[in-house]
């Protein structure tokens, strides 16, 4: 385990311990491959648990330092990130698209919640 946080909650929650090993083996896997964001959806697929229990698991990440939440403002007819934003407040109503190269409004923008992962900094800060 990465963290004596995490241990303590496996401690306490046996049930879900498998589940909160699991992502932790997938969040080092991701760093080991040089990828720095975790995508709930893509994490409950690899966990075989709901994105809603994947999101779960990732608060606990979260309070423990090992994740942390970033919003992405996605240009909807392309797909492509246009921004990273650590709270929802500070994402702009528009956003002047560098792909279309219009500008777009909420109607042509589409915010998804993705995770940092903090992990291999925090191993690093403490090496
Ligand atoms: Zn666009």
């Amino acid at each position: 385990m990465p963290s004596k946080k995490l241990e303590n909650f496996s401690r306490r929650n046996p049930q879900v311990a498998p589940y909160v090993q699991k992502l932790a083996d997938y969040i080092r896997w991701l760093s080991e491959q040089g990828i720095e964001e975790l995508v709930p959806r893509v994490a409950a697929v690899q966990l075989s648990i709901s994105e809603a229990d994947t999101l779960g698991l990732l608060s606990v990440f979260q309070d423990a330092g090992l994740v942390e939440p970033r919003y992405q403002l996605v240009c909807k007819p392309t797909g492509s990130v246009l921004g990273s934003y650590r709270s929802l407040k500070e994402i702009p109503d528009e956003i002047e698209c560098n792909v279309c190269g219009k500008k777009h409004d909420a109607e042509d923008l589409r915010v998804d919640l993705v995770f940092k992962i903090t992990q291999g900094r925090a191993a690093d800060a403490a090496a």
